[in-house]
């Protein structure tokens, strides 16, 4: 195993009983390893499995066979310093900003002056400040999103997963949304790996994509994006990603490189 790796899946599956002899294979085979600070993405086909990988990185579930490793040990239940976010933001409709991104630190114990510091800290880094007493309500789609990545970014993690973290925001917003999560990744480099539909978004953003076949998923495809960080918008408008963009269309038009 690489001694680099942060997050670690060895021959992770998953297959669904729904009944007696009803299963549904959701994810094949898989294996990865994410090293520290690296920014991965997923692209893959819609039911191929990707959300499933997630949740068996995260410790949400617990995959049919093979084993997940954080910091060398055993995943077999969530853990603070792995960070979800997921497409729908999932905050209390009830609870104003401060006290959604603070709600996990006070659950587990955290000191309430110390819950309120953190949260105001990583609500900063997010850019709402001035938002912290606004309701979910109150808040446009890409600022609820801010939220939950501030409430992951709360347990200060060492691994974040996002799951379609953008999915439902409208072109523009995501745009400025992939700019300020890069923003906030560069502040202190965490290990990321994220699920997307967007070729462009996964390029942009990431060090590798990882391509998926169709279910049961399996990784077909590792490619490395070497332009140079930080990126900018001006990257989107060069032959090498174009070239980038063809390649993985390709693949994940034909299920393989
Ligand atoms: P993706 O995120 O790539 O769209 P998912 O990981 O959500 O795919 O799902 C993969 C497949 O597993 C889909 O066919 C989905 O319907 C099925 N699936 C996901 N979760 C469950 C579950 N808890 N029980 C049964 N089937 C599930
Ligand atoms: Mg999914």
């Amino acid at each position: 195993m690489n001694p680099n790796a942060v997050l670690v899946a060895q021959n992770v599956s998953m297959t669904f009983y729904d009944g007696p002899d009803r299963h549904l294979e959701a994810l094949g085979e898989t294996s990865l390893a994410l090293d520290d600070g690296e920014f991965v993405s997923i692209i893959g086909p819609s039911g191929c499995g990707k959300s499933t990988l997630l949740r068996i990185l995260g410790g949400l579930v617990q995959p049919s066979s093979g084993e997940v490793f954080f910091e060398s040990t055993p995943v077999t239940a969530p853990r603070p310093r792995i960070g979800f976010v997921f497409q729908h933001p999932n905050l209390m409709p009830w609870r104003t900003t401060i006290a959604n991104v603070e709600l996990p630190l006070i659950l587990r114990g955290t000191h309430e002056k110390l819950a309120r510091e953190k949260a105001l800290a990583v609500i900063d880094l997010v850019g709402l400040s001035g938002f912290e007493q606004a309701l979910p309500r109150e808040l446009s789609g890409g600022m609820q999103q801010r939220v939950a990545l501030a409430r992951a970014l709360v347990h200060e993690p060492r691994a974040l997963l996002l799951d379609e973290p953008f999915g439902s925001l409208d072109a523009l917003t995501r745009e400025h949304m992939n700019d300020e999560l890069l923003r906030i990744w560069s502040v202190d480099r965490k290990t990321v790996l994220m699920v997307t539909h967007n070729i462009e978004e996964a390029i942009y953003l990431s060090d590798r994509v990882l391509v998926m076949s169709s279910r049961p998923g399996y990784i077909t495809e590792s490619l490395d994006i070497h332009i140079a960080r930080p990126r900018i918008r001006e990257n989107l408008y060069t032959p090498e990603f174009a070239s980038l963009m063809k390649r993985l269309h390709h693949s994940l038009a034909t299920g393989s490189a």
